[in-house]
């Protein structure tokens, strides 16, 4: 038996130890029972965008998945945040090509927002920068903090949705925000596997899929340690990833040596073909023009000029 004054004492620590409890309970319990509603509406959320005859870009929130219909099959690039989410953007896309077989996978950079939804394209190889394995296997390392962090932002989302008026684009945005994340959280409940990148690069890679082909660099350092360009010149297309967006914002936070060789590298990369670009993508579906891509070249010679004030333009 414990002695009275000893609850006493400690109550106000056994208080917070229920009322944690009760919090985890409540999350793990409420979150999954809800799921099935909740991606049952996400479909309305779901945009299609046609890039060109052979581009799609599938879009729900700040989730973004391309995919581009080739003699060889399908090209996806990127693939969202979930396994759940992600699933439904494949049967989007599908439907529009009448076509099911997708060839290749190319990840911008190994965040979790762009690789989450890899195990949905078993049937296709994984390419991407050689870092993106190392990023990828850091974010599993620890599930605890995941989950953790991913359950913060379903709250901090959830908080915004009472606030805001249910028929506002801010409601909308707040909503798929929640969706994605929660879609996310469940993976992790579910214990979803990630999908690893099998065909890795250093430098740059020219893929040709039949009548449409693949041009990647490495950026640098960047945004992550990850991040590639990726120029389509048969739709005039260019895929940037989460290394800029409009206007030319940027995330590139310090200028050693061999990093600057690099950008200079690729800024002459991005010259060469700058002419033929008729469309950015960046990687949470803006589609950008020339004038941005512009501007980042010029915030590249900026930053190297003067990389303190330049420092996380973003
Ligand atoms: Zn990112």
């Amino acid at each position: 038996m414990i002695p009275f004054n000893t609850i006493t004492k400690y109550k106000p620590f056994l208080i917070l130890v229920v009322l944690i409890l009760a919090f985890i309970l409540a999350g793990f319990t409420r979150l999954p029972d809800e799921n099935n509603a909740f991606l049952n509406k996400i479909n309305s959320y779901i945009k299609c965008i046609n890039l060109c005859d052979k581009a799609v870009l599938v879009k729900m929130g700040a989730d973004a998945v391309t995919a581009i219909n080739t003699s060889k099959g399908i090209v996806v690039i990127d693939a969202g945040i979930s396994y759940s989410l992600t699933k439904q953007y494949r049967k989007q896309f599908e439907k529009v090509f009448s076509k099911t077989y997708c060839a290749l996978l190319i990840n911008t950079h190994g965040h979790p927002d762009h690789t989450g939804g890899n195990l949905v394209f078993n049937d296709a190889e994984i390419v991407a920068h050689v870092n993106c394995i190392k990023e990828m296997q850091e974010q599993i390392k620890n599930p605890e903090n995941v989950s953790k962090n991913l359950l913060k932002t379903i709250e901090s989302y959830n908080n915004q949705l009472k606030m805001v008026d249910s028929s506002s684009v801010d409601w909308c945005d707040a909503y798929c925000q929640k969706a994605r994340y929660f879609s996310a959280y469940n993976d992790l409940l579910e214990k979803k596997q990630l999908n690893f990148p099998g065909l890795t690069f250093t430098d740059s890679l020219f893929i040709s899929m039949g009548d449409v082909s693949f041009d990647m660099i490495y950026f640098g350092k960047a945004h992550s340690e990850s991040d590639i360009l990726i120029y389509v010149p048969e739709l005039k297309l260019l895929f940037s990833g989460d290394i800029f967006t409009k206007y030319g914002k940027h995330h590139i936070c310090n200028a050693d040596k061999q990093l600057s060789l690099r950008r200079g590298h690729v800024k002459k990369w991005l010259q060469k073909r700058k002419h033929k670009i008729e469309k950015i993508i960046g990687g949470h579906g803006e589609i950008m023009s020339k004038d941005d891509m512009d501007a980042f070249c010029k915030n590249l010679v900026m930053h190297e000029k003067n990389p303190f004030l330049y420092n996380n333009i973003m």
